[in-house]
């Protein structure tokens, strides 16, 4: 029987102007008008948590933890959204979980959340990190997002822990020739990996942005490869739109669920949170 409540009615990966890359008119009731029509239940805030260094100066003098603190600023506007919603609200961040660095979220902060997503293939947007690497070909980037989708595998947070785009290089121009480089073995590496440690796997908007070759329904072939790799290794699954507004949220949950469709995911092999 179908759980109205079960994350097959989900998003788990939206925005607000806690973001930077958000519109500073993106709040969390942005999105509340059209959960109807986009026949959304549950609704997971997942903002960036910054490094120490990438937020201001006001917000490391208050905390020993600026990025989490500026991100649980949020939890006021929940609590009120709550109270005008029969949507079930959930707290989440989008961990950062740069080479070389221990991730943005310290271990011992993590229990403020419902569930964290880790950002394993934030490479090029974050180009500073990553100034003292060689990414110069697409093979280079390859390999280091699959380096960090296996660390990320290994966080082991106390709480509920996804992994947002999988496998997806961000802002890559080279982004076809990246993901469908990826071997059978090394995807079933991967999601044999994160099926083990219970990281549930995002259906994310890659499979439709275009930055890879779209068929006929919109959804991208090289990404619905990556999801079926995942199904096959039994892994559980999240919707992630990562909208930053309300353009990027409408009309693209049943494109996700399209997705899920063709690569064999059904409701059970959703995450439970
Ligand atoms: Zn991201
Ligand atoms: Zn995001």
């Amino acid at each position: 029987m179908s759980d109205s409540r079960s994350l097959w009615y989900g998003d788990l990966h939206l925005h607000t102007n806690y973001s930077y890359c958000a519109p500073r008119e993106t709040v969390p009731e942005t999105y509340l008008p059209y959960v109807e029509e986009e026949d959304i239940r549950v609704l997971g805030f997942s903002n960036h948590l910054y490094y120490p260094d990438a937020v201001s100066a006001e917000e490391r003098a208050e905390s020993e933890y600026p990025g989490v603190m500026r991100v649980l600023k949020i939890k006021e506007e929940l609590e009120a959204m709550k109270k005008k919603t029969g949507c079930r609200i959930l707290l989440g961040c989008e961990v950062e979980t740069v080479y070389g660095r221990e991730p943005s979220l310290p271990k011992e902060m993590a229990g403020q959340f419902d569930y964290i997503l880790l950002a394993a293939s934030h490479v090029l947007n974050l180009g500073g990190y990553y100034r003292d690497y060689d990414l110069s070909t697409p093979d280079k980037l390859r390999e280091l997002t699959i380096e960090r989708f296996h660390y990320a595998c290994s966080c082991d947070y106390p709480v509920p822990t996804g992994i947002c785009h999988p496998l997806y290089p961000i802002c890559s121009p080279a982004e076809q020739e990246i993901v469908d480089g990826i071997s059978d073995s090394r995807l079933a590496d991967c999601f044999t990996l994160a099926a083990k440690k219970n990281i549930s796997i995002e259906i994310h908007a890659c499979l439709y942005r275009g930055g890879t070759q779209l068929d006929g329904e919109g959804l991208s072939p090289s990404y619905l490869r990556l999801l079926s790799a995942a199904k096959a290794c039994g892994c559980h699954f999240h919707f992630g739109s990562d909208a930053h507004a309300a353009s990027a949220f409408t009309g693209k949950h049943a494109l996700l669920r399209r997705a899920a469709e063709r690569a064999g995911i059904t409701e059970d092999d959703m995450w439970k949170l």
